[in-house]
């Protein structure tokens, strides 16, 4: 579905990703790990089209995407959530899922705004509250249903269990389960690792802007050079 091909972004001089190769097949989840500095979220921005690669080539679904813009992958498929979600926080529930709605045209919307919110609960109630009175885990859950409303077929999720409770990240990683088995890919990365490795298929691991261990996710559970850099703490 996805193919990175030696790709390379810049900060001005600072070469953040050395040529990154990696594949995302379709209705898989997909996780990339690594320590903080890698370029996890420099690889996030460039395929959501936040960045723009100096080198190297992304194919979407069969067709070069290379260079493209946010809202332009955003209409073919692709949906960042951000790290840090990004919600509006002065801004209603509501408002905030309308507003990951905003690029569709059709009438559809409000039935699927009422759609998502049947699969988040939380946020039907809390639908006329400010975005940013809610809870960390539920701003988490607004973000993800915010990005669902653009109807993604591959949905980017930077860090969704930063900062949130052992509970809390319980719910987020059945949540991202759901949303796969309902059919959306998922490219997932996570500073916590073992979790991200149960739920997904495959893995990736950075290092310094490159890509230094990839294999099935249950193979990298039990591979010593995980266990030890990545897993070790649990
Ligand atoms: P984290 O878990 O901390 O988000 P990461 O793996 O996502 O880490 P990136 O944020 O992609 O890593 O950063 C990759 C490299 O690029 C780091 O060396 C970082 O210092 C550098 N970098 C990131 N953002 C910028 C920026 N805006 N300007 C300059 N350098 C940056």
């Amino acid at each position: 579905m996805l193919k990175v091909s030696n790709v390379e972004t810049f900060y001005g001089q600072i070469q953040a990703l050395k040529g990154i190769n990696l594949e995302v097949q379709e209705g898989k989840i997909i996780t990339l790990l690594g320590a903080n500095g890698a370029g996890k979220t420099t690889t996030m921005k460039t395929l959501a089209g936040l960045l723009k690669p100096k080198k190297g080539q992304v194919e979407f679904l069969g067709e070069n995407i290379t260079g493209l813009r946010a809202d332009q992958l955003l209409r073919k498929g692709i949906a960042l959530v951000p790290e840090g979600r990004a919600i509006l926080s002065s801004m209603t529930v509501l408002e905030n899922l309308e507003m990951g709605a905003y690029h569709r045209k059709d009438k559809t919307i409000k039935e699927e705004i009422d759609e998502v919110m049947k699969r988040f609960p939380i946020l039907e109630e809390r639908q006329t509250q400010m975005a940013g009175t809610l809870s960390g885990g539920q701003q988490q859950m607004l973000a993800i249903a915010r990005a669902l409303l653009s109807k993604p077929r591959l949905l980017l999720l930077d860090e969704p269990s930063m900062g949130l409770a052992p509970l809390i990240v319980a719910d987020i990683f059945q949540i991202i389960k759901e949303i796969n088995e309902a059919g959306t890919t998922v490219l997932l990365v996570e500073q916590n690792a073992k979790q991200a490795l149960k739920i997904a298929d495959y893995g990736y691991v950075m290092e310094t802007g490159k890509v230094i261990i990839e294999g099935e996710a249950k193979s990298l559970l039990e591979d010593p050079r995980v266990v030890e850099a990545y897993l070790g703490r649990k």
